[in-house]
């Protein structure tokens, strides 16, 4: 069977690193299957929707390397929608309903005192073609509900009703829709709610898995309900509902909050594939490691490792894999990134070889290039004694050509001459070289230098 999956965000804001999970697990579930990515927005709430966030989505997804085959607006669909409702209405599963929300919150309100499930009663099943005249002359709108198959005969006496399912992350489902009000699908002012035209895009658009977080695996029961009334028995597709992330301190991420967005991270420097691994590994039986690519992931990836309980996402964590990730980078895979940062000339693969395992992230290799280049930026204190050291050390410098070997013979010149040994001889030498008390092995920066380079460093 081929694979067609889709991620469906709602652009109301920037997706964060919890919308990342999902539309990873879509990506690469759709990789590993040889399968096709859509990028469909949800975005029939117009009043909240917007094409900048859409836009940033497509750009965050793109970054991420998510490269989806077709991507979809849901409000250029209206059209099937409004023929999907009116399929159900003629079938008799989509009725009017008039209630206020004020009736509506009595009616719950009086069946919690006694005991009872708050679960819509179908009152506005009983409603005559004449008293839905009546409301209409008042101007009173109807609100739209689907009328779930949790009953036999007679849709007053509602039954147990389990829809199963075996969910490709977390193994056999079940709901009840006994214990389930009928759902509004379209409300007063003619508005869609995302269930129905979620369905009818499926169905449209040929999805096979629909993989999501498991916030929605209610919305499943009833979606496949919905998927029943208008494809026939047994035509839903399969579902996946991975657990969520919170923050460190147990929170739900929201979209409209910015919080740890996508956006975001990438402006504080994170790679792509330090987001990638993180955002798809924790919260599974896997090792959380920094992947190089998108292929690598999705070899190991396995949607049924995700646990059931939600994970903490700590940045730090990010920053580990981004560390690993940068000192392991290419130099054919940063050159361009080099040039974009002012990094050209004759010595920048050895620049970057020198400094990539010091970096955290890959644009603090502009003040390193400055170092070597121009000099120290600034300049860690040393003290009368050490820049005496530091000036007759220099006077040793050996003749060049220089190689890795050079540091060794220099500072085995120096020992002898100065009694120094140790961190007292080596750190005043990479202070006077760098500036800094850390920073690349000084025997790979010596021979990037050369001689008049380093000698111009002299105290
Ligand atoms: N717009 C919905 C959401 O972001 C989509 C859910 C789904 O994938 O069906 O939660």
């Amino acid at each position: 069977m081929s694979v067609t999956v889709r991620f469906a965000p709602s652009p109301t804001g920037n997706i964060h690193i919890g919308n990342a999970r999902t539309a990873l697990f879509n990506w690469l579930f759709a990789l590993k299957n040889g399968g096709a990515f859509i990028l469909r927005f949800d975005d029939t709430d117009v009043e909240r929707s917007k094409d900048e966030y859409a836009r940033q989505i497509a750009e965050d997804l793109d970054w991420l390397g998510i490269k989806p085959a077709q991507t979809a607006k849901q409000s250029e669909r209206f059209a099937i929608y409004h023929a999907a409702a009116q399929t159900l209405r003629e079938a008799g599963l989509l009725y009017a309903c008039y209630e206020t929300a004020e009736e509506l919150e009595l009616r719950r309100k009086i069946q919690l005192s006694r005991r009872l499930p708050p679960v819509y009663d179908r009152a506005a099943l009983k409603l005559t073609e004449e008293q839905k005249a009546e409301y209409a002359a008042e101007g009173r709108k109807p609100h739209w509900r689907f009328l779930l198959p949790n009953f036999d005969a007679d849709p007053f006496v509602v039954a147990r009703h389990v829809v199963e399912w075996d969910d490709v992350v977390r193994g056999p489902q079940t709901v009840d829709l006994g214990s389930l009000s009928d759902p509004v699908l379209i409300r007063e002012d003619g508005t869609y709610l995302y269930t129905l035209p979620s369905v009818v895009d499926d169905i449209d658009m040929g999805v096979t898995h629909i993989i999501r977080g498991d916030d929605h695996v209610t919305n499943t029961g009833v979606q496949i309900a919905i998927f029943e009334a208008l494809a026939g028995k047994g035509q839903a597709p399969k579902f996946g509902h991975h657990n969520l992330i919170t923050t460190t301190s147990g929170e739900g991420l929201s979209k409209r909050s910015g919080a740890l967005s996508i956006k975001s991270l990438r402006e504080e420097g994170v790679e792509p594939m330090a987001v990638a691994s993180l955002a798809s590994l924790i919260g599974t039986s896997s090792a959380v490691e920094a992947k190089p690519d998108m292929a690598t992931l999705a070899a190991q990836f396995t949607p049924d490792s995700s646990a059931k309980s939600s994970s903490k996402f700590d940045p730090e964590e990010l920053w580990v894999l981004n560390k690993e990730l940068v000192h392991n980078l290419s130099y054919e895979a940063v050159q361009p990134r080099l040039t974009r940062l002012g990094i050209a000339g004759g010595k920048t693969e050895n620049f970057w070889e020198l400094i990539r395992g010091n970096l955290s992230r890959v644009d603090e290799a502009a003040d390193w290039w400055g170092i070597v280049t121009r000099g120290p930026d600034k300049t860690e204190s040393l003290d009368g004694q050490d820049v005496a050291f530091v000036r007759e050390a220099f006077d040793h410098l050996p003749p060049e050509p220089w190689s890795r070997e050079t540091w060794k013979t220099w500072t085995d010149v120096v020992k002898k001459t100065s009694g120094r040994k140790g961190r007292q001889l080596f750190m005043p030498l990479r202070i006077a070289l760098t500036g800094r008390s850390s920073g690349p092995e000084l025997a790979d920066l010596l021979p990037l230098l050369g001689r008049e380079e380093t000698l111009a460093r002299r105290p």
